[in-house]
């Protein structure tokens, strides 16, 4: 008996692994700051777990149209149209997180073989559930001068026949960078004049640090672009619903109906109980969502200057989502407890096995020499991280 090739190659998520890791050790007793998932460390707002209890109290707890209520993918395009993004209910799928979205997405455009391109740093899952599809990842190493954003020249050289789509996340994970219209205009061009898909991830998208910068899809830049754009967003980061599970996508009419195929025959509709939490997310009050964001900012001050203040340390202030993407190359090729620092995982072990410091490695994002720090833990792990990162640098080099 053996398994498909398929599932031999798909590996555990690295991001969830080092978490459940870091997770289990403490469930041990060991004292460990974990700064690996990126999960907020609030709880969902009130008004949300309301809507969700009156829900099950009304016994709304039944199969739901498979692409999600009515309500709800009505209420996700009254969002997108305050992005100048103009879609209809029937353009909205729900799914079970943003995830599963990118899952439906690739498998509603990817044959066999076809190469869908990504730009790393990259969040780990999308190499996986490529490979899921049967499809094949094409990997664009981006400048850290250009804060790790892509540019047209970089997609061409990545370019052949054999393109179906390309990959964009804006707020990007791990690094935080946000792409200014003019630079997903480029990025527009390229995919319209190709003739791809692009699957825009958009999943931190409420959650950027600056009054000076906004948000834009790159679906909203026209027509062309708009109609082979799938925007894939989920309401985990932002409202502190991971849990819940819940994403969407939104495309052309043709697209959607092909997603809602696929989902009806794999999970059905999303939860009937976080859909109805969902909506009350988008269209009851954000007071407690706009209080989390205003938190993440000032962690995100906090945690960049205490490791800019670290010798041999360095990061890019991140614009977006929450995290900190720190560059650890000068720490490399010396030996800590007897251990030789090769790569950013021996520096990720090191911190976790000897510092109680749990950290994303950057190989995970298809880079070299970085450690991805979540800042979306409270304050008072994050100082104490800061702290044991502070004193991990200063006893070994
Ligand atoms: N997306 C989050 C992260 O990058 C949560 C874990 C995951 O699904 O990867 O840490």
């Amino acid at each position: 008996m053996k398994l498909s090739a398929m599932a031999s190659g798909i590996r555990p998520s690295s991001t969830l692994s080092i978490s459940a890791e870091a997770n289990r050790r403490k469930a041990e007793g060991v004292d460990i700051i974990n700064f690996s998932a990126g999960e907020p460390d609030f709880n969902t707002p009130e008004n949300i777990k309301e809507a969700a209890i009156r829900a099950i109290n009304d016994n709304f707890t039944k199969y739901t149209p498979y692409e999600g209520i009515y309500e709800l993918r009505k209420a996700v395009a009254e969002e997108l149209k305050t992005e100048g993004l103009e879609y209809a209910p029937e353009d909205i799928v729900i799914s079970n997180g943003s995830k599963h979205a990118i899952k439906n997405a690739l498998s509603a455009i990817t044959d066999p073989g076809d190469e869908i391109i990504v730009p790393a740093p990259y969040w780990n899952s999308y190499i996986d559930i490529i490979n899921m599809v049967y499809g094949v990842p094409v990997i664009v190493q981006t400048r850290k001068q250009n804060i790790f954003k892509v540019t047209r020249a970089e997609l061409e050289k990545a370019y052949t026949p054999k393109t179906k789509a390309l990959i964009i996340n804006s707020p990007n994970n791990p690094t935080g960078a946000v792409y200014s219209e003019a630079e997903l205009k480029e990025i527009a061009d390229f995919a319209v004049e190709k003739d791809i898909f692009v699957i825009s991830d958009e999943i931190y998208k409420r959650l950027i640090y600056s009054r000076h910068l906004k948000h834009i899809s790159i679906a909203s830049l026209g027509e062309d672009i708009k109609k082979r754009t799938i925007v894939v967003d989920g309401l985990s980061k932002s409202f502190s619903m991971t849990g819940w599970r819940v994403g969407y996508t939104a495309s052309d009419r043709e697209l959607a109906k092909a997603i809602a195929n696929i989902q009806s025959n794999s999970t059905s509709n999303i939860n009937s109980v976080a859909q109805a939490a969902a909506l009350e997310a988008l269209t009851g009050d954000k007071g407690e969502m706009i209080n989390m964001l205003k938190e993440f900012q000032h962690r995100r001050d906090f945690i960049a200057q205490r490791i800019s203040d670290i010798p041999l340390l360095s990061s890019i202030l991140p614009k977006g989502a929450f995290y900190l993407f720190v560059d650890v190359s000068k720490l490399l090729g010396n030996s800590v407890r007897g251990t030789l620092l090769n790569d950013s995982r021996d520096v990720a072990d090191v911190l976790m096995n000897s510092y109680g410091v749990a950290v994303v490695p950057s190989d995970a994002f298809g880079v070299k020499n970085y450690i991805r720090i979540s800042y979306a833990t409270s304050m008072r792990d994050i100082v104490e991280g800061a702290n044991r990162i502070e004193k991990f640098v200063k006893q070994n080099f």
